[in-house]
């Protein structure tokens, strides 16, 4: 086992003593390489369960908040998964082993670009990237079985909540740069059902059904 092996076992581990329950999750989270994610500056810090700076004032998200998120989709690995805020796409790349099918969107070029030669080096091919304001959707791919937002919003986009299935998920952090609140969403034939689930700190998430720019 190389060094960055043995430090993805122990960040596996550290979220599993968080509280992450979810096998497959942690699985993942020992398999993918984080730090090709972060700037080379950074790699060295890649394990740390903390943000960190992939530029444009852009951050990769703290491991234990991504493995929440990714848990609360309850993935079993043939799901169509539309991911909003690609960023570094190192969450992309967790979705690529726990789903069938990743779609993301990026509203910054340079990072959209940067992820994909990743992912392409890591040859991950189930993950399309789109270069756009996430909060419009991705009409041609819907509907999906699970959403996950990458940055704080004021309210869940309602062209995703349209492009979610029926009996769909969706992990979107609520709140702006300050503060937010993870809230896992479940669609219902009876309508939507809300659960609060922790506290976050995240981007603020700027599009059209969004924070402004
Ligand atoms: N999932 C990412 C990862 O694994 O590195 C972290 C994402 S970062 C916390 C949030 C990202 O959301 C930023 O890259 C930001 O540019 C992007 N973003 C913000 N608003 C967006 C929007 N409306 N559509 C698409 N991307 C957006």
């Amino acid at each position: 086992m190389n060094l960055y092996e043995k430090q993805r076992e122990r960040l596996a581990a550290e979220l599993q003593g968080k509280g992450i329950r979810d096998e497959r999750v942690l699985a993942a989270i020992r398999k993918i390489p984080r730090h090709l994610f972060v700037p080379e500056a950074l790699a060295g810090q890649a394990y740390n369960n903390t943000s960190l700076p992939i530029g444009e004032g852009q951050t990769i998200s703290q491991p234990f908040t991504v493995a929440r998120m990714l848990e609360l989709l309850a993935l079993e690995g043939g799901e169509k998964v539309l991911e909003i805020g690609t960023g570094s796409g190192y969450q992309a790349a967790l979705l690529a082993i726990l789903a069938g099918q990743v779609f993301t969107i990026e509203r910054i070029e340079s990072l959209a670009r940067q992820a994909r030669k990743v992912l392409d080096r890591l040859d991950i091919y189930n993950v399309n990237i789109r270069i756009g304001d996430g909060t419009l959707g991705w009409s041609r791919y819907e509907p999906f079985e699970a959403i996950v937002i990458a940055a704080a919003g004021p309210e869940p986009p309602p062209v995703l909540l349209q492009q979610l299935t029926l009996g769909g998920r969706m992990a979107v952090p609520l709140g702006d740069h300050e503060g937010a609140e993870l809230v896992l969403l479940r669609k219902t034939a009876g309508g939507l059902e809300k659960q609060v689930v922790d506290p976050c700190r995240f981007v603020p998430l700027i599009g059209k059904d969004a924070w402004p720019g």
